[in-house]
This record gives C-alpha cells, sequence and structure tokens, in this order.
C-alpha cells in the first residue's frame, strides 16, 4: 500500500478554497446589518444532517458547495448589529483569523516549551493588571465562565475544606461545605457545585434586594447559624454583573465577610468585569482585587472569536496544587520542547487549543481604548433605550438599568400579568420569526420581560429606535387582534 495521508496532492487546493472561505466569511460580515439577523432552517436542510458518515470521499468544490448551502444561512445571528439575546458576543475578525492559524499548525495548547503557552501567559498578564491582581498570580484561558467557576469553586473546595478533599474525595464532611451566592447567580455556578459533587443542599441561595444585589445582612445572618449548626462555609460567589439585569454585588463587603470568616471569594464576571477596562468604573468593581478567584468571558464583552474564557487566581500555589499530577509520560525537562510552563496543572484539560492568539492579535491591532470606547458605546445605548422606553406609555421598564441589560415589557390596559406575560412572548416570538431583532427575556418577579442584553460592537443608535418601533407596533397589533 503507498503511503496514505490526509495532505493534498496539489497546496495550491486548499489555497483557493481558503481564499474562498475568507471571501465569504467577509461577505458575511461586511453585509451582516443588511442581512435578516436569523433564518428558520427549513425541514430539507435539517434532513440533510441525518444522513450517515461518508466512507468514500468527495470532491472538495461539491462539498463546500453544501456547507454554502446548508450551513452558511442559518447561523446563529449573533454577529448581526441587532442582537441582544442572552450574553453572546459579537466576534471581530482578526480574532478569528488569528485563531486559524493556530488551527490552521494545530497548535497544542496544553504544555511544551513553545511560543502559544507565552502569548498566553502575556494575555493573563494583562488582565491580571485591568483586575488589580498582584503580577505572580496564576490563571488559564479556558473555554468559558462556565469552566473557570467550575475551577473557582473546585478552589474554594481545595483550600478550605476541613480535609484533603485530593486525598478522600467525598467523605463524611461533605455534606457540612456551604457554597453561598445569591438567587440571581448564574445557573453555570449550580452545575460547578454539582459536577463537585456537592449537591444543591451544599448551596445557600440568599435574596436579593429591589437591585437584585446580594443581600448581605442576610448573608452574615445565614453564614452565623450554618456555623451554629456545624456547617463549614467555603465560598461565596459574588457575580459582577448577573445574567438577569446587570447587577453588580458589592464585592469590597464580600470580600470583608470571607476574610472575616476564612471563606473563599469567586467571582463570576463572566462578561461585566469587563468594566475593569474603564478607569471610571473602579468603584462599581470595588474590591474585586481581593477576590481570590475571578472568572472572566473574553468571548462576551470583549468580542473575542468563541472560545475564550479565563480564571484568575490570586494565590498561585494553591492553583497549582489542586490539580497538579505526576506521570512519567508528562515529567518536566530542563531542555527541549517538554521544558516549559504547563497549563495541564492548572485545570482540568489536557489537550486544549492555544486560545490566547485570537485575543493577543486583536487586542495588539485594535488596542484597549478601543475595548473600552466599545464598552462605553453599549453601556450609552442601554441608557438610550432605557429613556425611549421611559417616554413612551405602551412600555414599561421591570428593572433600573445600571449596565448594558435593558428589561421592559409591553404593557395593554385591562391585561393581567398572565395575559400581559403571553403578550410579551408573542411580541418577542415574532421579532425573531420575521428577523427583525433577537432580544430574548427572562422573568422578574413573574412578570415575563424583553430583555435586550447589549454586548455589540456593531450596534447604533438607530438600532435602538427600531427595536422600540417594532415592538410597539406588534404589540398593538397583536393586542388589537386578541
Ligand atoms: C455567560 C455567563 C456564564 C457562563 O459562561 P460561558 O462562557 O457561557 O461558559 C457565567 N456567568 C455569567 C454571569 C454569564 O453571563
Amino acid at each position: 500500500m503507498k503511503n496514505v495521508t490526509l495532505d493534498p496532492e496539489n497546496w495550491n487546493d486548499p489555497r483557493e478554497l481558503g481564499t474562498k472561505m475568507i471571501d465569504d466569511v467577509i461577505k458575511y460580515l461586511s453585509n451582516v446589518r443588511d442581512n435578516k439577523i436569523w433564518n428558520p432552517i427549513p425541514e430539507e436542510i435539517k434532513d440533510s444532517f441525518t444522513s450517515d458518515a461518508p466512507a468514500e470521499g468527495s470532491n472538495v468544490g461539491d462539498v463546500y458547495k453544501e456547507l454554502l448551502k446548508t450551513v452558511y444561512p442559518y447561523p446563529k445571528g449573533n454577529a448581526h448589529p441587532k442582537f441582544w439575546g442572552w450574553v453572546e458576543g459579537s466576534g471581530d475578525i482578526y480574532g478569528a483569523l488569528a485563531d486559524f492559524f493556530m488551527k490552521g499548525m494545530n497548535v497544542f495548547g496544553g504544555f511544551g516549551e513553545h511560543s502559544a503557552i507565552y502569548v498566553e501567559e502575556q494575555v493573563l498578564g494583562w488582565l491580571k493588571s485591568f483586575v488589580g491582581y498582584p503580577k505572580d498570580a496564576s490563571g488559564i484561558i479556558v473555554t468559558g465562565s462556565s469552566i473557570a467557576n467550575l475551577i473557582g469553586i473546585n478552589a474554594a473546595r481545595y483550600s478550605k475544606s476541613p480535609f484533603d478533599d485530593r486525598q478522600e474525595g467525598l467523605n463524611q464532611s461533605t455534606k457540612k461545605l456551604l457554597v453561598y451566592c445569591s438567587n440571581e447567580t448564574h445557573h453555570s455556578n449550580h452545575k460547578a457545585v454539582e459536577i463537585l459533587g456537592l449537591g444543591k443542599e451544599n448551596i445557600r441561595e440568599i435574596e436579593t434586594h429591589a437591585d437584585y444585589t446580594i443581600n448581605l445582612e442576610k448573608l452574615k445572618r445565614t453564614i452565623e447559624e450554618d456555623k451554629k449548626q456545624g456547617y463549614t462555609p467555603i465560598c461565596i460567589i459574588g457575580t459582577v454583573g448577573t445574567v438577569n439585569t446587570g447587577a453588580i454585588d458589592p464585592i469590597d463587603e464580600l470580600a470583608d465577610i470571607c476574610e472575616r470568616e476564612n471563606i473563599w471569594l469567586h467571582v463570576d464576571g463572566a462578561f461585566g468585569a469587563a468594566l475593569a477596562f474603564l478607569p471610571e468604573m473602579k468603584e462599581q468593581l470595588k474590591g474585586l482585587e481581593r477576590a481570590d478567584s475571578i472568572a472572566f468571558d473574553f468571548h462576551k464583552w470583549m468580542h473575542v472569536t468563541y472560545e475564550a474564557g479565563c480564571l484568575l487566581m490570586k494565590d498561585k500555589s494553591v492553583h497549582h496544587k489542586m490539580y497538579s499530577v505526576e506521570a512519567s509520560y508528562i515529567m518536566e525537562h530542563d531542555k527541549g520542547v517538554s521544558a516549559g510552563p504547563s497549563f495541564i496543572h492548572l485545570g482540568p484539560e489536557m489537550s486544549r487549543s492555544a486560545r490566547a492568539l485570537k485575543i493577543w492579535f486583536p487586542f495588539k491591532i485594535h488596542g484597549l481604548n478601543k475595548y473600552a470606547d466599545l464598552i462605553r458605546q453599549n453601556l450609552d445605548q442601554s441608557q438610550y433605550l432605557s429613556k425611549l422606553i421611559n417616554e413612551s406609555n405602551q412600555l414599561e421598564l421591570m428593572a433600573d438599568t445600571t449596565m448594558n441589560i435593558v428589561c421592559f415589557r409591553f404593557l395593554a390596559d385591562g391585561m393581567n400579568q398572565d395575559q400581559l406575560n403571553k403578550l410579551n412572548k408573542q411580541i418577542l416570538l415574532e421579532l425573531h420569526e420575521k428577523g427583525i431583532a433577537i432580544p430574548t427575556f427572562t422573568v422578574l418577579n413573574g412578570n415575563y420581560v424583553i430583555r435586550v442584553a447589549i454586548t455589540n460592537h456593531r450596534s447604533r443608535l438607530e438600532d435602538f429606535d427600531d427595536l422600540v418601533d417594532n415592538i410597539v407596533r406588534i404589540g398593538n397589533e397583536m393586542k388589537n387582534s386578541q
């Protein structure tokens, strides 16, 4: 049998295909404003994704044609200027190109003496300086804040449980370990707690104030009572930017409690910690540098191509001890390719992409002042939208707009809560189905609300005029036809 390889016989084939692919991506991005934000996927296209794996190969041009037909026209829409759903980033072509560069060379990001590892250390260093961490703090780039939260809470268990959890795993005392957070905390933290072998009973969800920040008095009282009952508080999770309304927990006060009670402070700053790039936001983020660990996503408000999250940990020795393993095949050597710093002892993953270049490259091109301006622009836009809502007698703001998230609903005379909930859901679905805009939804105090989360560098002020006009128009049409 002759040598078999996946490499092309003629390297001009992928070169031409690559050029065409870049053209098609740029065609999408450069026209994105004029394109419909979202298209439902026709059934026959969905059916095409159910065929068996191909035993034999096909011509690359034909496969690309299929991709253009079945994949290209049906993206989620989060690169569009009118996408304000959940908290998703709008991406950046330079990050995507840098990602391709690493993927093209198939760089392994786990460990070893090679450039990508140093790029990652540099990017982590930049973030450390913005959140006010010391230079010798630790960190790792991960897929997203779900994994970053997992690592942060794992560190809490590792360093604050009264037994050696790496040695003993779960034991009798595990039931007594408690994690505190507010009832506005992101679900990924609950998932993390469960993955760590703790359960819902190990979590104390503390009520929030009317502004959706954690009630400190309730928190303190709960901790006190729990300690009397023989529980061991190991972690408080504070959120900088809750997913529902963008609320910022009082991190400095949480840090005081943690210091006094010997509790680990983990901050979930998935999107909100981006405010650390704005000098004028220092007061709102007061105490962030006192957190033991911080989760942050570059792929949300920093627009880095998916995925790029990050976990910073202040105490390097905790981070280095909690995942370090010894195995003959991964011993570090003093020279050669196995000599470099290693990220495999800082998280659950071994094989991982070299994600830092897609942060490093666009940061160098645009400069951080530009990112700060983009964040300010989104904050201004959320104030502008809130003003439009306040000026309309058919719309009602449902939470204070303190960040980049605006929660509101359409009002109709004589409708009760249930009817309003249904109507607002219908309005939202109509916005999606007609491809007008993509805000999403949440429920606040039993009220279904339309939720606009602005982490989008392509949005303009007039897009929000347009959103409000459409919601009022659709709301009135639907109200009258009921
Ligand atoms: C998005 C988000 C997460 C989860 O992050 P992923 O990057 O999606 O894994 C956690 N917390 C908050 C507040 C978030 O907004």
